[in-house]
């Protein structure tokens, strides 16, 4: 079976070196020499500063909401607001909850599928606090469009970046934009650690304030200077990053090829997401819009009977999710499918990731690509 995403597995020889190192030096966690490396070798390769490891990609969200102050908000009974897009994974939305926070939906723009700035000034409440757009399938969003609103109206930019490892932007790393992005270091994603994350911040004080964050606020031996929580990269991880960081060449090449057959083979045949002018590509999916749910499904069946599992990134769209909407709302057994939502829903119900890793042949997909064309074509 052809999985949408396989974990990248580097030389089992360089692996086991740094595991050796780990055991003569006996320091599994807490800032420890390979989570040192790592950040300064990540800083370097994605070209940015004040980069702090952590453990994942959903606490990286947390702890950057944290830092930057917004998860609190004094003298209101009301949650804090963020403003932030439905159409993405459920961490993006589901860490702003958590953190006690209500995420307000505005909708995406249907070609880029990343958050349409045109919508966001209108959804601004006394309570709003920041605006959380996701970098979809490593697209830009309007990055300049974003900032100049945050800050025109005060409010703090935090990027998922989870989908955006080396992207760029305009020839910047993408992830330098905004009070702070983060990106996801899990097992299937472009580039991992097993399990981890990032957080990029603009300010070096916001990162010293994470980095005291994800070790309980503990600053020394009897000194705990505020609350905090248990948020660190441990030895083995970023004894991992490291060695999927000495292969992300081949890891890129790889995908790439497998990325450009799919775009040549269905271009002109099918709906693809359009990449902002000034963005690069980094290969992590290849998403497909077809006409319909019910040509989607049927593809979806066909696919799977040659042996192809696809998957539907991001189905659903996450305005539909009662348990995110707000708690008065609840009993009220409202709708949250707000109507100011509809091309998310609409986007969601028939947008599909094909089968895409580093390893995969281009020859392995054909079939693939014969199954979507020939659905398009029986469709028009
Ligand atoms: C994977 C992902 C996350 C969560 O990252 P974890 O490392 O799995 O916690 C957050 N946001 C987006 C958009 C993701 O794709």
């Amino acid at each position: 079976m052809i999985t949408v995403t396989r974990p990248y597995f580097p030389e089992r020889q360089n692996f086991d070196r740094y595991v050796d190192a780990i055991f003569e030096r006996r320091w599994l966690t807490n800032h420890g020499p390979l989570e040192q490396e790592l950040t300064k070798r990540l800083e370097t390769y994605l070209g940015v500063k004040n980069l702090l490891l952590v453990s994942n990609g959903t606490l990286a969200l947390q702890i950057a909401y944290r830092a930057l102050g917004i998860a609190r908000m004094p003298g209101l009974y009301e949650p804090a607001e963020v403003i932030t897009t439905p159409f993405t994974f459920i961490a993006t939305a589901s860490s702003l909850k958590w953190e006690g926070m209500q995420p307000v939906f505005t909708d995406i723009d249907p070609a880029t599928l990343c958050l349409d700035p045109a919508n966001i000034d209108a959804a601004i409440t006394p309570r709003t606090r920041a605006i959380a757009p996701v970098h979809v399938f490593g697209n830009a969003c309007d990055v300049e469009a974003i900032d100049a609103l945050g800050e025109a109206r005060g409010l703090k930019v935090i990027y998922d970046g989870a989908h955006a490892f080396g992207a760029t932007y305009r020839g910047r790393s993408l992830l330098s934009y905004g009070d702070a992005s983060t990106l996801s270091f899990h097992a299937t994603k472009l580039f991992h650690s097993i399990e981890g994350g990032a957080i990029i911040f603009k300010r070096k004080e916001d990162l010293e304030r994470a980095r005291k964050m994800i070790n309980f606020g503990i600053t020394g031996p009897e000194c705990i200077e505020e609350l905090g929580i248990n948020a660190k990269m441990n030895e083995f991880q970023a004894a991992m990053g490291l060695c999927v960081l000495d292969e992300i060449e081949v890891n890129l090449e790889s995908r790439a090829l497998v990325w450009h057959a799919y775009a040549q083979a269905l271009r002109g045949n099918v709906q693809l997401q359009t990449r902002r002018i000034g963005a690069s590509l980094n290969y992590a999916y290849f998403p497909v819009i077809l006409e319909s749910e019910s040509v989607l499904l049927d593809v979806m069946q066909r696919l799977e009977q040659e042996g192809f599992m696809a998957r539907r990134y991001f189905c659903p769209s996450l305005e539909s999710l009662a348990f995110l909407g707000r708690p008065a709302a609840e009993h009220q057994e409202e709708d949250f499918s707000t109507p100011r939502i509809f091309h998310s829903k609409d986007i969601a119900s028939r947008i599909l990731c094909l089968p895409l890793y580093a390893g995969l042949e281009v020859s392995e997909i054909l079939a693939a690509v014969r199954i979507v064309v020939d659905r398009h074509v029986k469709a028009a």
